[in-house]
């Protein structure tokens, strides 16, 4: 990669006009590059044929479109669950989780490297924050991904490594990336975007993005619980996030769907399932329970039977609650797993 060079990856179509400015060359000529790249998913300006070859010559020499290539690809034998490891430039280490399934492909996106907000029973937190990702790494894990699996991508969830709200303008410029209908034109109702619980973020993008869709995780169902597990909710306890939720609900007019990681002793018994609907009461939403994928940190996932013991506690909900069973264990598809992963076998090195 040349620092002195522009990387055209992640920018909007005003800013690569910006750019093409810059040279002295012709607006319209930013639209033909924009559809190169999120359409298209051309990274070569030698492949951009519309361009004249002055033009493609001009951009070598001034602009690169950034690409990150897979340094491992972990195919699931349980499903056509992929999960891909991404190398950054400066050699940290992303993972991306591919999910096709009927008529819908998913991609589940990381955030940032490793996450600052250290819930006890997840694999990132163990890594620490090491950086945000730029617009242009979120955006391209998609693009990759399309090109390495040659598949179209209709669902995006950024509940992959890091939190997406305390990245939130690069999250939020990637997202509105990969919604242009110029581009990947993925809908908006169909990206999702996952929070612990950071209220005055879940606010701002009430009011400036509540096209997209959000996701709360909750994971315990009193204060008492989430504060165990959970270091954010001592900042903003359920009261506080229920109002926010409430506030995105009443701008997006779309339930919020609020995750609960099941774990075997700790939030799974019949106590924990009238608390969660009392909590939630009045609040339409959708509930997604999450089988614990063990993750070398605190948990257990409950047995089967208790899994399926707790939802049929919420019989007369059954619209709006789901489990949501792993497609990748045996690729260790939990968030952060693969890189907590990765870094130790390199370490052993
Ligand atoms: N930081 C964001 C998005 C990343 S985590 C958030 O907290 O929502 C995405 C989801 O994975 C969250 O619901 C989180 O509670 C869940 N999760 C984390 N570790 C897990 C594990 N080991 N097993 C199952 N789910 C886990």
């Amino acid at each position: 990669m040349n620092l002195n060079k522009k990387n055209l990856k992640g920018l909007t179509l005003s800013e690569i006009q910006q750019f093409i400015a810059s040279i002295n060359e012709k607006t319209f000529r930013a639209g033909q590059i924009y559809a190169w790249i999120y359409h298209h998913n051309i990274s070569s300006f030698d492949e951009m044929t519309n361009l004249s070859k002055s033009l493609r010559h001009k951009l070598n020499e001034t602009a690169t479109v950034n690409t990150l290539s897979p340094v491992r690809v972990a195919e699931s034998k349980l499903s056509e669950t992929k999960k891909f490891l991404f190398e950054l430039s400066d050699q940290q280490y992303i993972e991306t989780v591919f999910m096709p399934e009927y008529s819908r492909t998913t991609i589940c996106l990381s955030s940032q490297v490793g996450c600052s907000m250290g819930c006890r029973f997840c694999a990132t937190a163990g890594l620490g924050l090491r950086r945000n990702l730029e617009t242009w790494e979120i955006v391209e894990q998609v693009l990759s991904i399309k090109r390495y699996t040659g598949e179209d991508v209709t669902n995006i969830v950024v509940m992959g490594m890091g939190e997406p709200l305390d990245n939130y303008d690069n999250v939020m410029k990637a997202c509105t990336l990969l919604n242009a209908e110029d581009g990947p034109g993925i809908s908006k109702r169909r990206i999702v975007i996952s929070t612990c619980g950071i209220v005055p973020k879940i606010f701002q993008m009430a009011d400036e993005y509540a096209h997209f869709k959000l996701a709360i995780s909750l994971n315990a169902p009193s204060n008492e619980k989430r504060n165990q597990i959970m270091p954010i909710n001592r900042h903003w306890a359920l009261a506080e996030l229920l109002n926010a939720a409430r506030y995105y609900t009443n701008k997006s007019r779309h339930r919020v769907t609020f995750e609960y990681v099941l774990m075997d002793g700790f939030n799974d018994t019949e106590e924990d399932a009238e608390l969660l609907k009392k909590l939630l009461k009045g609040l339409p939403c959708k509930i997604n329970l999450i089988p614990y994928n063990e993750a070398n940190r605190e948990g257990k996932r409950p047995k089967k039977d208790n899994i399926e013991r707790f939802y049929s506690y919420f019989k007369d909900y059954y619209s709006t609650v789901s489990i949501r069973w792993s497609k990748g264990t045996d690729i260790q598809a939990a968030c952060g797993q693969l890189v907590a992963e990765t870094e130790k076998k390199d370490q052993a090195v």
